[in-house]
């Protein structure tokens, strides 16, 4: 039995906006009330806000290698797509290089104190290894000790092919598994065409059908700028009435983006049970609107924060985003608190993903914890030491993060890997 227990911190974030003080207990790596501590290990917090791990609920790991590409900023969506699709077709997107930039991408996470992703991959070259790209991923995760969320995507691909590959991904990383998660909780599967401007009723019938076989989540991207645009286009109709039309609304998904929601499209999305993912390090530098998320968030839905992939926000840094979501906030409606803020990018997140043992540090929750130390200059003055965790201190890291019960950031460096290495490797396969 291997217990953890975590001393002395300003302030332990429990989940549900809940702030208190004391001790944090794990107990082989789930949060308990109270355990015998005689053979505990202690961790000191002094000087440290406590709060669950952070959950990026959405991100496209295969753009860690694609930042701050020239000819992609400042260009509307529609051009954005296409260019993003040249430089992936120029690197060649396989195994090796989904590895990589996974494994990149989700040491970034770690170290900025997210400890759960889901990787919602869209890039899948005709005659792939697709089980090899996922299992790349995947195995990244594993050997960095990151929890990963794997979303099979579509962007265009022959509908018959991206059910087959699901379905054969599904298969090999999770044997034997119904519900999409693995038994250590480490690994979840789950489904997602990129939107309905992109992929045909096909392709989100077919990709529903494996995610029902399975008991997989499934994920989509709605109301963007572009989706929106090409929705009216192609099928004279909205792409939330599309997404109803078509079965895709329901608790078993996740909708990111939602930038442009009518106050009747928000009252439908509520009453369907979806939840949401708020990604504003991509939507605001992108112009492609902000998520009215006081609104969806009045109406019942569940809400999560996603920093999408580094093609359109450069860094996976989701406090930063967090940030963000509270500065933009108020352009759209009365601004959103930091306290419930924080609660999306963790318990808001985890429930999107069907995950409600994540993001909280309530007894039966996973021990995934994050130490922010808030005792420096940045932090001096500070009143309330929740809010100043997102406001103050911009750039943000933790001191410590634990995943499980085991520490993987310490110090604010990896303990699961060599970070050098990890960067060269990335640089070297795409001649950067
Ligand atoms: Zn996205």
């Amino acid at each position: 039995m291997s217990v953890l227990v975590v001393r002395g911190a300003v302030a332990v974030v429990d989940g549900g906006g809940r702030v208190r003080t004391g001790d944090v207990v794990s107990v082989d790596g789930v949060i308990v009330e109270t355990a015998d501590l005689t053979d505990a290990i202690e961790m000191d917090a002094t000087g440290c806000v406590v709060t669950a791990g952070l959950v990026n609920a959405h991100h496209h790991l295969l753009q860690t290698a694609f930042r701050t590409l020239p000819g992609t900023r400042g260009i509307p969506m529609r051009e954005w797509l296409p260019a993003m699709a040249a430089a992936y077709t120029k690197a060649g997107v396989d195994p090796e290089l989904t590895g990589l930039a996974a494994r990149a991408g989700l040491a970034e996470a770690l170290l900025c104190g997210v400890t759960t992703v889901a990787d919602h991959h869209l890039t899948w070259p005709c005659g792939a290894d697709t089980v090899g790209m996922a299992r790349a991923a995947a195995d990244a995760a594993a050997a960095l000790g990151a929890r990963l969320v794997f979303v099979r995507g579509a962007a265009r691909d022959d509908p018959q092919e991206a059910a087959a590959s699901a379905d054969a991904i599904v298969r090999a990383l999770l044997p034997g598994i119904h519900g999409g998660v693995s038994s250590d909780g480490m690994l979840q599967v789950a489904v997602g065409p990129a939107g309905v401007h992109s992929d045909s009723r096909e392709t989100f019938d077919l990709l529903g059908e494996v995610a029902r076989e399975h008991g997989l989540r499934r994920r989509t991207q709605a109301n963007e700028v572009v989706d929106v645009e090409i929705a009216l286009e192609r099928y004279g109709a909205r792409p939330l009435d599309l997404l109803e039309e078509w079965g895709w609304l329901g608790p078993d998904v996740t909708l990111a983006h939602l930038c442009d929601v009518t106050d009747d499209e928000i009252a439908r999305l509520a009453a369907s049970g979806v939840s949401a993912t708020h990604a504003p390090g991509c939507d605001v530098p992108m112009g492609w609107g902000i998520a009215p998320v006081r609104r969806l968030r009045d109406a019942g839905l569940a809400v999560g924060l996603g920093t999408s992939g580094g093609g359109s926000n450069d860094a996976g840094h989701l406090l930063a985003d967090a940030r963000l979501a509270m500065q933009v906030s108020a352009l759209v409606g009365p601004q959103l608190p930091a306290s419930e803020v924080l609660d999306m990018a963790t318990a808001g997140s985890a429930d999107g993903l069907g995950r409600p043992e994540l993001g909280r540090l309530t007894p039966g929750s996973a021990a995934d914890l994050c130490l922010w130390d808030v005792s420096g200059v940045a932090d001096a003055g500070v009143a309330d030491p929740v809010a100043g965790l997102l406001w103050a201190s911009p750039g943000r890291r933790p001191r410590t993060v634990i995943v499980g019960g085991r520490v993987v950031v310490d110090e604010g460096r990896l303990t699961t890997a060599d970070e050098d290495e990890i960067v060269a490797q990335l640089y070297e396969r795409v001649r950067r």
